[in-house]
């Protein structure tokens, strides 16, 4: 069971959405509009956020972009935009899913469960979910395609061949396989990987991608450079 924040200025219809995953024994706490959430987020290390799109002051994905900043936890978006272009950009600020309203309470505790199955959960983890913070997930190695992820041996395989990464590297190579097809800025990837480093520039990030896609061959496309934002994992 989780603890949850739901986003929603619709006093009634986060009510609703409350009880529901009261009901599913989730600890809920409700925010209605984006400073206080980003306020609570910081405050409760939630481990999922549900996020409306529409919300007074700061918009959700003012809220989204904000929290990726610091932190992974998923984020499922609620909009009444239903245009590819919102869905889109809905996922490039970091949000790992949406729900488009108006939506019934099974499908969304069905998304809920779904997200909440996909994170590896530590039950250390009143963590907030950063790179190292957070525990890999349990049963070995990571793998898409040809390309495995130890994350206890710290070794890397394409192909079955070993790949020859810095600590620097790997460490990329392992948030992206985690989390596969979310958008990291670079912000984010230097506050997370490089908290030991004076030198902490944007510049560095993507010298460490060049450096991490030649090693991944034809495969480091899958690296994918998201626009004024930074990086994504497409496996
Ligand atoms: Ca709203």
């Amino acid at each position: 069971m989780a603890r949850i924040l739901i986003v929603e200025d619709e006093a009634a219809l986060s009510d609703i959405l409350r009880a529901d995953l009261e009901a599913e024994g989730h600890t809920v706490s409700q925010a209605f509009d984006g400073p206080s959430a980003l306020a609570l987020v910081e405050s409760q290390q939630p481990q999922l956020v549900i996020l409306d799109w529409m919300l007074p002051g700061l918009d959700g994905l003012a809220v989204c972009r904000r929290i990726r900043e610091t932190h992974l936890m998923p984020i499922l978006m609620l909009t009444a935009r239903a245009s590819e272009v919102d869905r889109v950009l809905g996922l490039e600020v970091g949000a790992d899913d949406y729900v488009v309203k108006p939506f019934s309470t099974q499908e969304l505790l069905a998304r809920v469960r779904a997200m909440l199955r996909r994170i590896a959960f530590d039950a250390r983890a009143a963590l907030p979910y950063t790179a190292t913070g957070s525990a890999p997930p349990a049963g070995g190695s990571i793998a898409h395609g040809p390309l495995r992820v130890d994350p206890v041996a710290r070794s890397a395989t394409l192909d079955d061949a070993p790949l020859d990464l810095t600590p620097k590297e790997f460490d990329l190579l392992l948030l992206f396989v985690t989390y596969p097809n979310r958008a990291f800025s670079r912000s984010f990837l230097l506050s997370q990987l490089w908290t030991d480093d004076f030198d902490r520039i944007d510049r560095v990030v993507d010298a460490h991608i060049t450096r991490l896609r030649k090693k991944l061959g034809p495969f480091g496309d899958r690296i994918v450079t998201v626009w004024s934002v930074g990086y994504r994992f497409e496996p």
